[in-house]
């Protein structure tokens, strides 16, 4: 019977497609050949920098790929070895294992300002995790969950929070019209778990008198998720669908506060036809400012300075490769706002800003390494002397949020007070008018 019951199970885990890597080569091999394999990557990458493991970094995963696709090195193949399981050090990586590895990045594209060769990381990462998927390689689990969440029509977000709750935070305060010049897609983070953030940026809107108004409960997730898990097959509906929506309410251009929906947007053009232009929030309001439209009044509060800015990857560097990187807008907004007069900087900024630790994808796949990278980040933060940690992404506040929670944790016996804040550019603004 036990024999019997081993067989069934051998025939199950046979029945699985077996992907074959060695003819369905991935995108981009040039750029796995290129790879010279100096390291120059290691020494930028915030997993390494939290790991120590070498497998784990850019050139790692390279290495990796190579040895997916057949093409060990020369002295991998004379010796006869193979990559190894890294948690046990024995046998031969399996398929899961190496889809733990390609996943545990946050797709910050920190590795691409440095490589040698100038790998394009920003849009191989990606297209690695599809060209996977594609290849029957299952994306971690929790994000599998998130994408049927997207695509069923009770939630259409990935926190399998109900549809109607969307706009209850807003509906009954902003009356706001059926058709406007500029829609404000809100994004699913700031919909549903960054709703202060969501009230304060409908504050200053309407204290501006922009023509705006919002999908409601017509929006549907971005499907940024979509694209960072490899699950691409259903990001062309989003994508039609959120772009209808746009139109039927005659809008010439959609502001969104989430840097994450800002590139899922770009992305929309490959599937869709975009009659409107796309900005981030922080790019309305600083041109508001310049117009001398939107004017602040109330001084930041003292007790929170200094502040430091820091820069959302999606907003700053990512979009920077796809050709226009926002670094200067938020920095230009918080310069407005009387009290503060200035603006502390991470060593690392700008186009060498280090992520938050909340992207990619990775807190579905390990959230206590998102969390590493975010203390060190917040480490920074007090060794600047800054009171408050400034973002312009909801995922960046939330994030940063939750690493703040942990060291007042790991601070409640000490004789110092840790009072970090962390806030959003329009919180901020929202509180000066
Ligand atoms: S994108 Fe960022 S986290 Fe991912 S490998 Fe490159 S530097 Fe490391
Ligand atoms: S810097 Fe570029 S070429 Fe050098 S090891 Fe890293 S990925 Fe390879």
């Amino acid at each position: 019977m036990e024999q019997k019951r081993k067989m069934n199970e051998t025939n199950l885990i046979q029945k699985e497609p077996k992907p074959n890597l060695v003819r369905n080569k991935p995108p981009h091999l040039d750029d796995i050949y290129a790879c010279l394999q100096c390291g120059y990557c290691n020494s930028v990458c915030p997993i390494y920098r939290e790991t120590g493991w070498e497998s784990l970094t850019p050139r790692g995963k390279v290495f990796l790929l190579k040895h997916l696709i057949g093409k060990d090195s020369f002295f991998d193949k004379i010796l006869g070895k193979k990559i190894t399981d890294y948690l046990t050090g024995r046998g031969q990586i399996s398929l899961n294992e190496a889809m733990t590895k390609i996943y545990t990045c946050t797709l910050c594209s920190r590795c691409e300002t440095i490589c040698h060769v100038d790998i394009d990381f920003h849009e191989y990462w990606e297209e690695i995790r599809k060209w996977m998927v594609e290849n029957g390689i299952k994306p971690p689990p929790n994000t599998i969950d998130m994408y049927n969440y997207i695509a069923n029509e009770e939630y259409k977000n990935p926190f399998m929070e109900p549809l109607p709750k969307r706009d209850e935070w807003y509906r009954d305060d902003y009356q706001l019209p059926e058709t406007a010049d500029i829609i404000y897609f809100i994004g699913c983070m700031t919909s549903y778990h960054e709703y202060q953030l969501l009230l304060n940026t409908l504050k200053v809107f309407s204290s501006s008198g922009l023509d705006f108004t919002t999908l409601g409960t017509d929006e549907m997730c971005c499907g940024a998720i979509n694209t960072l898990s490899g699950q691409w097959d259903n990001f062309k509906n989003i994508a039609e669908y959120n772009v209808g929506q746009i139109e039927k309410r005659g809008a010439t251009q959609v502001v969104t506060g989430c840097p994450g929906c800002y590139r899922a947007f770009k992305k929309y053009r490959k599937f869709a036809k975009c009659n409107f232009k796309l900005l981030h929030t922080t790019e309305v309001i600083a041109e508001l400012i310049e117009g001398e439209k939107l004017k602040f009044t109330k001084e930041f509060k003292e007790k929170n300075l200094p502040i430091v800015y820091h820069d959302p990857c999606e907003l700053g560097r990512v979009s920077d490769y796809e050709g226009k990187g926002i670094f200067e807008a938020p920095r230009y907004i918080l310069k407005n706002i009387p009290g503060i007069d200035n603006i502390l900087e991470f060593p690392n900024n700008r186009m060498d800003g280090i992520c938050c630790g909340g992207g990619g994808g990775l807190k579905a796949l390990n959230y206590d390494l998102t969390i590493d990278i975010t203390l060190r980040r917040i480490d920074e933060a007090i060794e600047l002397g800054a009171n408050t940690i400034v973002s312009a992404c909801p995922n960046c506040k939330a994030q940063i949020g939750n690493g703040v929670e942990m060291k007042k944790e790991q601070m409640i016996d000490s004789e110092e007070k840790f009072k970090m804040k962390v806030m959003d550019v329009l919180d901020i603004a929202a509180k000066s008018l």
